[in-house]
């Protein structure tokens, strides 16, 4: 029979309420037990202003599953696996990426599982694309197309810590495509340049343009843009030798040559809180830093253009 583990959620905001909360309730192999939170609460359950307290009142509680903006992550993540429990983190898993290695090492030894999630590798369109493209069926992959555009006003409202060092500014959103192509591909991608689209008054991007090279040859090509509205474009377009493989809707929707193909209904948080139960129960962690890989490349080797003041 399933084990059922005792769960915590940390940082109670839009990701926590929209996603979290309710796939946690549905979820036989967690039982949401406390939050921590400092301004916000959970009615029904044990809640502490910080994860310390949550810690210190809750010594047999076997889980966690961080959702705070990522540059708390790392002090999060520490203090509740040096108190041993397995531990959930939200994407993207750190500011850094010698953050996630250290918390990644720091798992191992202590015998906890450490789940970096990616939702949108979740999404519906993921493994039948991940499928086809490994498929002889498809052929040589040719090129890769990633247009990732949103109005950053409609989706990040007051959030301040986005446009903070450590906040990804538009690479936010666009490590999710990053976390999607790093997925599907069969074979890896490497970046060469990058042009990251400053504001004045921020310290994060606003707009970016990744050049990458797959390790076939293929070129990878990512634009990134808060700028955008009001339809979004989250889309990634796959030039292979049997035609193009394009998703829509940050993987809702999968078209092969020119079939549209029926992926089902979207699950991405369900999905993952399975995933974590599994690597719980087999004594696993789960920790593919390669979309943090690519977005730190970007930073450290992009040519960064100042453009106006968002007015934050
Ligand atoms: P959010 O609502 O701005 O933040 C989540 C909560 O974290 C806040 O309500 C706040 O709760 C707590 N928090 C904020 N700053 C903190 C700090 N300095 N120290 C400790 N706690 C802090 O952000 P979000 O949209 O939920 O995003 C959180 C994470 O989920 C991000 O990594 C984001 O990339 C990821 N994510 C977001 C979405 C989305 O659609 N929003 C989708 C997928 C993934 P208290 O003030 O009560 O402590």
């Amino acid at each position: 029979m399933t084990r059922t583990y005792t769960l915590a959620v940390v940082g109670i905001g839009k990701i926590a309420r929209d996603q979290h909360l309710p796939a946690i309730a549905a979820q036989p192999g967690f039982e949401l037990v406390a939050c921590a939170s400092r301004n916000a609460s959970v009615e029904g359950v044990r809640n502490y202003p910080d994860i310390a307290a949550l810690l210190a009142s809750e010594p047999t509680i076997d889980a966690v599953s961080l959702c705070a903006p990522p540059q708390v992550r790392y002090e999060q993540a520490l203090a509740a696996l040096d108190a041993g429990k397995h531990v959930m983190l939200e994407k993207p898993p750190g500011a850094s990426v010698s953050e996630v290695a250290a918390l990644h090492d720091i798992a191992h030894a202590r015998g906890c599982t450490l789940f970096a999630s990616w939702h949108s590798r979740t999404a519906s369109a993921v493994v039948p694309a991940r499928a086809w493209l490994a498929s002889k069926e498809a052929g040589a992959i040719r090129a890769v197309e990633v247009r990732w555009k949103e109005d950053v006003r409609r989706w990040h409202p007051g959030q301040q810590w986005i446009w903070e060092p450590g906040g990804l500014g538009v690479f936010d959103p666009g490590i999710n495509a990053l976390s999607i192509v790093t997925h599907i591909l069969p074979h890896e991608v490497a970046l060469r340049g990058a042009t990251l689209t400053v504001p004045s008054d921020t310290a994060t991007p606003i707009a970016a343009e990744l050049d990458c090279i797959a390790t076939n040859g293929a070129p990878v090509r990512a634009v990134f843009d808060w700028r955008h509205g009001p339809v979004e474009e989250w889309d990634i377009d796959i030039e292979t030798d049997a035609g193009r493989l394009s998703m829509r809707e940050g993987g809702k929707r999968l078209s092969i040559a020119g079939k549209e193909i029926d992926v089902g209904a979207e699950r991405e948080y369900p999905a993952l809180y399975e995933r974590f139960h599994e690597l719980i129960e087999t004594k696993t962690s789960d920790v593919d830093v390669r979309p943090l890989r690519l977005v730190a490349d970007a930073f450290l080797n992009g040519r960064r253009i100042e453009t106006e003041a968002f007015g934050r």
